[in-house]
């Protein structure tokens, strides 16, 4: 699943290319809302949370999310895609490139101003994102039963985390995966907003994502030593989506601390 590093990098791509430029082309073959008008200039790029933006100047935002498969791309026309083109739920081109989202779940337009955004938490991909905000909304739109690595993936709460910085930074938290939030004290919530915002803005510019010296501490481990304490990394489907959790059965004890 693409956590908001992937979003951010593909934005970062797409606005140098897209910005200022008058739409030539728009292709959505299962579009949700109105369309922009070809000859309509592309306002601004913008990743909030997990959703990339795309706003017009005729007044209407195109949003997508990734959610497990999709993916960015930003040709020139004469490029080969690299994938089919049947696989194209977005195209947005300009002057001399496309863009080019394949296998989004959701493409939808909206008017500016209201897509994308409205129930999503802060964005940890931001250098300044309220983290104090992050964990009251965490505490606002879960129930206290809930476990913290779900409530860590609700975007209502803070925006930008996936299933790779969810197990990561348990991890380095030292904080049990399956402990309920409110178990949970305000400080430990804290510290794991934080480390996931230092962690993601850390990773924004990179193509290897890092979280250890070396790679990730526990993510797609299953078998193998914990970095901190050599016990075996476990896994296992965790929440109502079934997301895999990585996690050190040793020293992540810490629920409370
Ligand atoms: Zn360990």
């Amino acid at each position: 699943m693409p956590e908001g590093d992937t979003i951010h990098r593909a934005a970062n791509r797409l606005r140098p290319a897209l910005v200022d430029q008058e739409l030539k082309r728009f292709t959505a073959p299962r579009l949700v809302g109105d369309r922009p008008r070809i000859g309509e200039r592309i306002e601004s790029v913008e990743a909030a949370g997990k959703h990339l933006l795309i706003a017009f100047s005729g007044g209407l935002t195109v949003e997508t999310h990734l959610k497990m498969t999709g993916s960015w791309h930003l040709y020139r026309e004469t490029d080969r895609w690299r994938k089919p083109a049947a696989m194209a739920r977005l195209v947005v081109g300009v002057e001399g490139w496309d863009a080019v989202c394949f296998n989004a779940p959701v493409v939808r337009t909206a008017p500016s101003g209201r897509a994308g955004r409205q129930d999503l938490g802060p964005d940890l991909c931001t250098p300044d994102v309220d983290i104090d905000r992050a964990v009251a909304r965490a505490r606002h739109v879960s129930e206290p039963t809930a476990e913290v690595a779900d409530v860590l993936l609700d975007q209502r709460a803070a925006s930008g985390i996936g299933n790779v910085y969810k197990s990561e930074v348990l991890w380095a938290l030292q904080v049990d995966p399956f402990c309920a939030i409110g178990e949970i004290d305000d400080a430990t919530l804290t510290a794991l907003y934080g480390r996931a915002n230092r962690l993601l803005l850390a990773n924004l510019k990179t193509t290897t994502r890092t979280t250890v010296p070396g790679g990730l501490a526990v993510y797609d481990r299953r078998g193998r030593p914990c970095r901190r304490c050599g016990t075996r990394i476990s896994s296992r489907a965790q929440g109502p989506h079934a997301r895999t959790t990585y996690w050190c059965p040793r020293c992540q004890t810490a629920g409370p601390r």
